[in-house]
């Protein structure tokens, strides 16, 4: 594999690998909250971050990572305090962030990393050994505690006013996701870069929403495309040259366009087959019920209706009785085989 052989793909393997994991896993209790540009805005408000870190020599992705948390924190506590006026406080927080750093970064002197641009889209290339280790200790801290706290953040980003109720601390817990938000947002600064991120955060998860039937299964399937997604984008990034956020975001919308149309394609096949079931019973129309005059016979948790060689299940739906075919006069042997989809 030529693409290993570089120093600065290897680290740029390993950072996107990071990234793909824990953005995502971040990003579920973002969808889950219906928050999914609260990663967006952090990253114009670490942009400000990477603009003092570059003028005052520190290294940036500290100073973001300071501006981010602090941005974070301040974000929850407006919006605690009310609804209106906190849309056009975080607005005002989000834009000052951009600007901020747009300008801090301009007046840095010359020959120094200031290319915005690699701050804004990603610059995979400048992933420094000192980076990586930020972004090691980021991404063992954030996975601890959403490991730790998972549950508890589930409940918030479901519904506040139920875990207020059952008397979870429900601002300390908004503040611990927006602080992941922040660390999330500045681990992906090189692989990514800020204006992308909330891409990688959000759309792995949406994919995930769609196919898994829990959250906790949301959560791992979202980091398992995460990871993938981002590993493929910066390798196929190297070979097209490409920058890599916006190779990676690319193919994250492609999976999800895949995968929304198959699920459409999977629900209509499943209605059609559906009414095609109903259509049986329609060509002789009669309830079925005691002494209708057709055998009932048990089919796992109901009964059917043999039915001239055909097994006709009853159920009620908005527009009245509906018969589903449930086979031919032996009963399935596996009910869930013949199980009609709701
Ligand atoms: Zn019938
Ligand atoms: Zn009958
Ligand atoms: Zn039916
Ligand atoms: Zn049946």
């Amino acid at each position: 594999m030529e693409i290993l052989e570089y120093g600065f793909m290897q680290r740029a393997l390993l950072a996107s690998l990071m990234v793909g994991l824990v953005a995502p896993a971040v990003g579920v209790f973002l969808v889950q909250r219906r928050l999914s540009l609260l990663g967006d805005g952090l990253g114009h408000v670490a942009l400000t971050g990477v603009g003092i870190g570059v003028l005052t020599s520190t290294a940036p992705v500290g100073a973001a990572l300071v501006a981010a948390v602090l941005g974070a924190v301040l974000i929850e506590l407006v919006r605690a305090r009310g609804r209106t006026s906190g849309d056009v406080a975080l607005a005002v927080l989000f834009y000052g962030g951009i600007a901020g750093g747009v300008v801090l970064l301009s007046l840095a002197p010359r020959g120094q990393a200031t290319n915005l641009e690699a701050y804004l889209f990603g610059a995979i290339t400048t992933t420094s050994n000192a980076d990586l280790a930020v972004f090691a200790v980021i991404t063992v801290a954030v996975l601890a505690v959403v490991g730790l706290l998972g549950a508890r953040l589930y409940a918030v980003s479901d519904d506040e006013e139920y875990a207020r109720a059952v008397g979870l601390p429900v601002l300390g817990l908004n503040v611990v996701l927006a602080a992941l938000v922040a660390c999330t947002v500045v681990l992906s600064m090189r692989v990514v870069g800020l204006l992308l991120i909330s891409a990688l955060m959000i759309v792995p998860s949406a994919v995930a929403q769609l196919l898994a039937r829990s959250f906790r299964q949301a959560l791992f399937l979202a980091c398992a495309l995460g990871l993938v997604v981002s590993v493929s984008g910066t390798a196929a990034s190297y070979y097209t040259g490409t920058p890599s956020g916006g190779t990676i975001v690319l193919i994250a919308i492609a999976l999800f366009l895949t995968v929304s149309a198959g699920v459409a394609l999977r629900d209509a096949t499943a209605r059609r087959r559906h009414r095609r079931r109903g259509e049986v019973h329609a060509a002789h129309p009669h309830v079925h019920g005691d002494g209708c005059g057709h055998p009932p016979v048990r089919h796992g948790d109901h009964v059917d209706y043999d039915h001239d060689g055909h097994l006709h299940a009853p159920h009620l739906t908005g527009a009245g009785v509906h018969y589903d075919e449930h086979g031919t006069t032996r009963p399935p042997v596996e009910p869930a085989a013949a199980r009609e989809t709701p």
